[in-house]
């Protein structure tokens, strides 16, 4: 059966939305670029798997994940409510299966994965661009 969604406005807006070039991937990228870190963006390191960007010195792979698509434990409702709940719950789902799959495929490769939440950007964009030194810096002590 084809999926069949209740329009909502939420819906609607979330519909809409951008999973590429999204503000809070633009934001790190410039804090990530202004403590002279050097990445490529988009580009596949696994059959299937493309971070949002990576540091090639330090096979450093990063994801910038959205609050709600990818489960953040503070901004995804920890219960959907509504005529749409169950898919919204089995979408979920879905995503986080697809982040672990990704996970898995890139370290495989010889990456190593950073996850950086929506809202740990818009809040402090300076410091999640450290938590991506912090691990270049470990990476290249050799972890
Ligand atoms: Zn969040």
């Amino acid at each position: 059966m084809p999926e069949a969604w209740t329009q909502t406005v939420k819906g609607q807006h979330l519909r809409g939305r951008r999973t590429r070039n999204t503000k809070p991937e633009l934001a790190l990228r410039s804090a990530v670029h202004g403590l002279g870190l050097r990445f490529r963006i988009h580009r596949t390191v696994a059959p299937r798997c493309t971070p949002d960007f990576v540091l090639p010195r330090y096979r450093l792979a990063v994801f910038v994940d959205g609050c709600f698509w990818h489960g953040c434990p503070a901004h995804s409702p920890a219960q959907f409510r509504g005529p749409n709940a169950e898919r919204w719950e089995r979408k979920l789902a879905t995503n986080r299966e697809r982040d672990r799959r990704n996970n898995h495929a890139a370290e495989n490769a010889g990456w190593q994965v950073v996850r950086v939440w929506e809202c740990e950007i818009r809040r402090d964009a300076a410091a999640a661009a450290d938590r991506v030194l912090a691990a270049a810096r470990i990476r290249s002590a050799g972890g």
